[in-house]
């Protein structure tokens, strides 16, 4: 039995491990398929306080984890594949291993969508990027592309013209998504321009090992051209991990857990990090709420917290 089960590594479920290891909760992480989350897959983080000189993901995530394993937090390397929250204590599989746990914390994050293209993966890191608040910065003066038409696009694209010397947003359809006030701040400014009814079939050149054109087909004409570019950040949406969940949490119509503060409408289940969060989806962001998941879980276990659910 445990007192808590964090289900997922990123950010969010290892800071939530170290704040209830430091309460003295016997506490389980169970790791999932991606160890670390998202920033495993990330190079350089410039933007996680604390590394004045930055700091590759992978290395920020193995820090954390240590962290988190000095204060004796138990992991367990498999994937949760069910869980149960109609019965006190709650009840979580992994694989052939069952637990038992008073309190669970359900940090799976979410993953960026990709287009699927082989150069896509090939080039990820090396100017294909989902991520321009992290890696903007590296194209400073240059020629970029966004992918995408909703708000995460079009807020990518603005805050992109800081850097980059222009800013081709490239659009399957020929309306965008996001909201109206974002796309007049970005119709109106003077960087970005648009590829409308545009596709990408591909993304050169993974021999020169950097990006150097997107292959661009016009879906009402059929036609395929180059536009010539340094980068291409993709913002075409993210997919929260929350398929064990369903019917079991209360989740939005994008599959988001709806959380108050960190509170799931299950009393004793909290969510931190990208699984309930559409709109910062930062490391920083992610730990900060991990921490509030910590607390809350504790409260709970104390009997402090009566409400049920929210
Ligand atoms: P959205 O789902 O809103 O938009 C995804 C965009 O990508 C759409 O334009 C979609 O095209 C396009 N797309 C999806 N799949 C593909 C594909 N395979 N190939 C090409 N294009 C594709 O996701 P966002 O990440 O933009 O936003 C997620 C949520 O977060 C939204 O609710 C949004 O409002 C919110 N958000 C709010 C912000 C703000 O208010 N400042 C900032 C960022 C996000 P199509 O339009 O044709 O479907």
């Amino acid at each position: 039995m445990y007192d808590v089960t964090i289900i997922g590594s990123g950010p969010a479920g290892l800071t939530s491990a170290i704040y209830a290891r430091r309460a003295e909760l016997a506490t389980l992480v169970v790791s999932g398929a991606q160890p670390g989350g998202q920033l495993t897959i990330t190079s350089a983080v410039d933007n996680y306080p604390g590394f004045p000189e930055g700091i590759e993901g992978p290395e920020l995530m193995e820090r954390i984890r240590a962290q988190a394993a000095k204060f004796g937090v138990e992991f367990d390397l498999g994937e949760v594949t069910a869980v149960d929250f109609e019965t006190k204590p709650f009840k979580i599989a992994i694989g052939k291993r069952n637990v038992e746990t008073r309190a669970v914390i359900i940090a799976t994050g979410s993953a960026c969508r990709w287009l699927g293209l082989e150069s896509e993966t090939k080039l990820r890191g090396k100017g294909v990027s989902a991520c321009a608040t992290c890696d903007g910065f590296f194209f400073t003066g240059k020629h970029v592309a966004v992918l995408g038409g909703g708000d995460a696009a079009i807020e990518e694209a603005t805050f992109l013209t800081r850097f980059a010397s222009r800013v081709t947003v490239v659009h399957r359809r020929e309306e965008l998504r996001a909201s109206k006030a974002m796309q007049k701040r970005a119709l109106d400014n003077p960087k970005i321009d648009f590829e409308w009814n545009s596709t990408v079939e591909d993304v050169l050149d993974p021999a020169k090992n950097k990006v150097t054109a997107l292959v661009l087909k016009n879906v009402k004409t059929g036609e395929t051209k180059e536009l010539p570019v340094d980068g291409v950040f993709v913002a075409i949406g993210h997919e929260p991990a929350t398929g064990l969940f369903k019917g079991k949490v209360e989740l939005d119509a994008k599959g988001y857990v709806v959380t108050r503060g960190t509170r799931t409408s299950v009393a004793g289940v909290f969510a931190a990090g990208d699984v309930q969060d559409p709109r910062y989806r930062q490391a920083i962001s992610a730990a900060g709420s991990g921490c509030q998941a910590a607390i809350e879980a504790l409260k709970f276990i104390a009997g402090e917290d009566a409400l049920p659910g929210w």
